[in-house]
């Protein structure tokens, strides 16, 4: 990894919010965050990504300015008339466990994504955790695309799962994390939930499991990534969308998807994710380097290498 976005480009449609999160280790009120927001961050350390998400009147322009500063291509985001997508959360000593507290739906509840042209024909999309029936509205308008991955969340498993299988069935890579996935299946052995929704028909699973890293089923392999061990964890907020951002965003960068692209991405995502929880909302993602990221990956390679076995 040296030159960074030299890719084909990304396109991310989901929510970008103001968050309200309070850990054990402090508290950050009305911040930025989002699932489009955390991934669109993350993945434009590779690539060239296009935004497309809905804000209110009150969304404020240094937000907007952030995402200028990192490249990323804002024509999609629309403002509408009323209040941002709000979320209010929180998590104990188990930082793996989110608890949501709100969720104000406000301008998203009448966003009715129109892509443009260019961003119909994206060679590479990711549909981040955002309402189903959004998800399908945008994989119908996609002009054959290469490579579509999509994620969501324990709410639309409630609420919207007839949505959410179908949305599932139209794209190359599902990412969940292991409750979801557990949620969504019935199966608590994560092995067996992988190749189930997998039968629904992406050909690439992967499973998001916290500070214990993640697993992917694609073909006939499983590939388990490690998650950086981390010492200070603030805010877990978004490191799913960071995994996933620097996993795609390295995906369309490379512009090829196999098992060795594969098994590097999820690397690569587990090094951006594991910046992401150093501080609340986006404040040490927006503050990271290129190298830092391959210095990351090339640590967690240092510390899970070993030989074969010695007799
Ligand atoms: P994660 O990577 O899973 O920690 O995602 C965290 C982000 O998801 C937060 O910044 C929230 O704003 C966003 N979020 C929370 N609830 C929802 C929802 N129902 N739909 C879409 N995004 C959400």
């Amino acid at each position: 990894m040296t030159q960074p976005k030299t890719g084909k480009h990304l396109l991310v449609i989901g929510t970008v919010a103001i968050d309200s999160v309070e850990t054990p280790f402090g508290k950050a009120d009305n911040v930025l965050g989002g699932s489009a927001t955390y991934f669109s961050i993350a993945s434009s350390f590779f690539t060239s990504v296009r935004l497309v998400a809905v804000v209110g009147e009150d969304f404020p322009q240094r937000h907007v300015d952030l995402f200028k500063k990192h490249g990323v291509n804002i024509d999609g985001l629309v403002r509408m008339k009323g209040e941002t997508f709000s979320w209010k959360g929180s998590y104990g000593y188990d930082l793996n466990v989110a608890n949501t507290l709100e969720t104000k739906l406000n301008t998203l509840e009448q966003f009715d994504p129109e892509l443009s042209e260019e961003d119909k024909r994206s060679p590479f999309v990711f549909l981040a955790n955002i309402d189903p029936d959004l998800q399908i509205k945008v994989i119908n308008q996609l002009k054959n695309p290469a490579f579509v991955a999509l994620d969501s969340m324990n709410l639309w498993i409630r609420i919207k799962k007839d949505s959410l299988l179908k949305a599932m069935s139209m794209v190359n890579m599902v990412v969940l994390n292991e409750a979801e996935a557990r949620e969504i299946t019935g199966q608590s052995n994560l092995v067996k939930a992988a190749k189930e929704i997998k039968k629904l028909g992406a050909s690439i699973v992967v499973i998001k499991q916290g500070e214990y890293g993640s697993m992917g089923v694609f073909g006939n392999e499983i590939f388990s990534a490690p998650a950086f061990p981390m010492e200070d964890v603030y805010d877990p907020t978004g490191a799913g969308d960071s995994f996933a951002g620097g996993m795609i965003g390295y995906l369309a960068r490379q512009g090829e998807i196999n098992p060795d692209t594969l098994r590097q991405a999820m690397i690569v995502g587990s090094a951006v994710a594991s910046y992401n929880v150093e501080a609340f909302s986006l404040e040490r993602l927006t503050q990271l380097k290129f190298n830092d990221i391959v210095n990351r990956y090339n640590e967690i390679k240092r510390i899970t290498i070993f030989d074969d076995f010695t007799h």
